[in-house]
């Protein structure tokens, strides 16, 4: 029986190591260099927000922290060891492939731009899914944080970044986007998802600026709201453009009328972190509040940045 075994196990540990090359010098160039910048990053954004803070906090920080860090804690090591490995691997071995070498033939800059542009699109797509009601029992426990700060960017289940491979792994190796690429184009998602997802309050001529290019913490706060339709906009990750071109864009919610979270999850006793761990287990609930009571907004035309202006947040 152990000398069946043997061979078995021994292919698919190559197997094993030819998808997840966790070893592999690109990603050990992306430890040396992405782990500090995204260090200061963080540290950036968490001293930006503190001073400059945007929404009014309906929970102590402390307890949301905890829970934060904790469900972080096995989500980050497992983007590591799976997700970033997985871009390397898998685009080893859909390199000679036809599909893959689509993208060889342009020049240099036109294909860094093209490979970028394709990576931002596929994770304002894979944002769409992962609002779809089978991804959603992961993505909601992300949501169903009742503040937004530095650390919501981290709180996603374990298991959302494993489902995420195929689409955010995979697709780009078959559609011919470089591993290198791949992993720049992640320092500057995960730099993105620490920004947008903060409690700083941008100043308004850099909103004005930034907000018709880049998602902003103003935009973003909008996707976290308990009310549906704000929810279902504003999916860009990095560049607003594709929320633009797919009308999911909604800039017209003043930060201060905003209630975060999920309208089914509104208390915070009942985010224990093992019960966050295994909610994506549960049955979906309706979008309501437990008193069967759904959360709206009238419809308004004023734009963000009028509304900012008026000193509405
Ligand atoms: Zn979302």
């Amino acid at each position: 029986m152990a000398v069946i075994e043997a061979p078995f196990s021994h292919l698919f540990s190559l197997f094993a190591v030819a998808i997840f090359p966790f070893a592999h010098p690109l990603l050990k160039r992306f430890d040396r260099w992405a782990t500090p910048v995204l260090a200061v990053v963080g540290v950036a954004v968490l001293l930006l927000e503190t001073r400059h803070p945007l929404r009014r906090r309906t929970r102590p920080r402390s307890e949301r922290w905890l829970r934060n860090l904790l469900l972080a804690a096995p989500s980050l090591p497992a983007m590591r060891l799976t997700l970033l490995p997985a871009v390397v691997g898998l685009a080893q071995l859909a390199a000679p492939h036809r599909p893959a070498r689509l993208l060889a033939g342009l020049p240099g800059p036109l294909r860094t731009t093209a490979e970028v542009l394709l990576l931002d699109y596929l994770a304002y797509t894979w944002h769409r899914l992962l609002h779809s009601p089978l991804l959603w029992r992961l993505h909601r426990v992300h949501h169903s944080d009742l503040d937004m700060d530095l650390t919501t960017a981290w709180r996603f289940h374990f298991g959302e970044m494993l489902a995420s491979i195929p689409y955010r792994a995979g697709l780009p190796a078959l559609l011919g986007v470089r591993p290198a690429t791949a992993l720049a184009y992640e320092v500057v998602f995960e730099a993105c998802t620490a920004m947008q997802h903060s409690n700083w309050r941008l100043p308004l001529a850099a909103e004005r600026r930034l907000v018709p290019l880049l998602v902003t913490p103003r935009a973003h706060g909008i996707h976290h709201s308990m009310v549906r339709a704000e929810t279902q906009s504003n999916f860009g990750v990095v560049l607003s453009l594709w929320d633009r071109l797919h009308r999911t864009l909604r800039l017209n919610v003043p930060q201060c009328d905003l209630t975060i979270g999920v309208p089914a999850y509104p208390d915070p006793a009942d985010q224990t972190v093992a019960r966050l761990l295994v909610l994506p287990l549960a049955p979906l609930e309706p979008w309501a509040r437990p008193d069967g009571s759904v959360p709206e907004r009238a419809p308004t035309t004023t734009s963000l940045l009028e509304l900012a202006a008026d000193g509405n947040c």
